[in-house]
């Protein structure tokens, strides 16, 4: 799960981090309101969306020449301008893809004056079931382009969670954004809130660009990017309550309701599995047979009639579906009780794309006895094999 920069900003907040003042607008007069609220002179107002890169994002709406979602006021009507230019527009950048994302909400913050702009990120890193910090002096830019052609400016931290954040990481953080005296202090002081912040509120991703120097000698947070474990999310219902629906894919917000894990993939083929490493092996093996797959979709352990029946209408909610491949492995749930569920869902969104079902396990042949004689076209399947060519033959016969 993913916040807004602003509600990024007041978590990190909590942990002691400095940030420049601000305030998030959803409306015109909110913001001014935000700026009045303000020391000024300078105010910067920014479009809040899930997306990196706003500052050289373009607006559809406003033509090749303005300016983009990150903006310098020198007054309170500047603000307002500005306000005006950015709410309800679209906003193009180079994380958003061509689509780009609608402007609902603003922040409205203090202008700062800014000496050097540093990059620092925190990551879980499987590899070494640590976590990584990652810093540069190279900040306020594209990362991924530093990291391409300047490598050697960016730099590694690894901490071990049981030891925790250590006196020598902090010098190193310091050493590498090659800051000294009470700069390195505060790098040290910052890095150490950050990754207190990071374990605490257990985020899997948490980027700071940039990280700037003030001219008078502070370190300051001043844009982030904040995701979460989803896994861990039943222990921060005030995370949860950051959630902003209408950043999401709606199929993907419906899926999470029912509790499936459901992915939107660019293929042709709709995928209903259990398990995710049977999701991933089915996948795999319409690849194999030329096609691809569609979506992602584990429908979990309890494959009962109402999951099954929303992972349906989740799948068919995509106009590239032409046919659905079922395959699911009856453990703990018998496969006689997943047939009634496959063919009550069938009956009740009225499917109209082929359907191939492969059923294994316990009560298989009741399972197919059930699917062989309810009236359905549906197209039964032995194995993996067998029924990924059925399906890649179903949606061909139809395109
Ligand atoms: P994005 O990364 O989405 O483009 P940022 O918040 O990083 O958005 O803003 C882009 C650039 O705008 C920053 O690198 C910085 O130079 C400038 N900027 C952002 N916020 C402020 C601020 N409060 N005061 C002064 N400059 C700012
Ligand atoms: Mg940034």
């Amino acid at each position: 799960m993913n916040v807004h920069e602003y509600q990024a900003k007041e978590l990190l907040a909590k942990f002691g981090v400095g940030i420049p003042a601000g305030i998030p607008a959803l409306t015109v007069e909110e913001a001014v309101a935000a700026a009045k609220q303000l020391p000024g002179p300078l105010y910067v107002v920014k479009a809040q969306i899930h997306a990196g890169g706003r500052g050289k994002g373009k607006f559809k709406e406003l033509g090749p020449d303005a300016k983009g979602g990150v903006r310098l006021a020198k007054s309170v009507e500047e603000v307002e301008d500005f306000a005006k230019e950015m709410l309800g527009n679209t906003l193009v950048t180079v994380q958003t893809g061509e689509a780009g994302k609608q402007v609902n909400r603003l922040y409205v913050t203090d202008g700062v004056d800014i000496a050097r702009e540093y990059y620092l990120s925190m990551v879980v890193d499987r590899a070494t079931g640590r976590v990584a910090m990652i810093v540069s002096t190279e900040g306020g830019m594209d990362i991924e382009e530093v990291a391409h052609s300047t490598p050697e400016k960016i730099a590694t931290i690894v901490i071990d969670p049981a030891q925790g954040f250590m006196p020598h990481h902090g010098r190193a953080v310091a050493a590498a954004l090659k800051l000294s005296g009470d700069l390195a202090k505060q790098a040290a002081t910052i890095a150490k809130q950050l990754f207190t912040a990071f374990n605490a509120l257990d985020c899997d991703m948490l980027e700071i660009n940039p990280l700037v120097e003030t001219k008078d000698g502070n370190l300051l947070v001043l844009d982030t990017k904040m995701s979460f474990d989803s896994n861990a999310l039943y222990r921060h219902p005030d995370v949860v309550a950051l959630r902003d629906e209408t950043e999401e894919d709606p199929a993907e917000i419906e899926a999470s309701k029912y509790d499936l894990a459901y992915i939107k993939l660019d293929g042709n083929i709709g995928c209903m599995v259990n398990g995710a490493g049977l999701a991933m092996a089915t996948m795999d093996i319409i690849k194999l047979n030329g096609e691809f797959p569609a979506n992602f979709l584990d429908v979990g352990g309890g494959a009962t009639t109402e999951k099954v029946t929303a992972a349906f209408k989740i799948i068919l909610r995509d106009p590239a579906v032409k046919g659905i491949l079922v395959n699911i492995f009856g453990g703990i749930m018998k496969c006689d009780i997943i047939a009634d569920g496959i063919v009550a869902a069938a009956k009740e969104v009225n499917l109209q794309v082929p359907l191939v079902v492969r059923l294994e396990g316990t009560n298989v042949q009741q399972g197919k006895d059930i699917l062989a004689n309810s009236g359905l076209a549906i197209v039964p399947a032995n194995d993996l094999g067998d029924a990924a060519q059925k399906i890649v033959a179903e949606v061909r016969k139809v395109s």
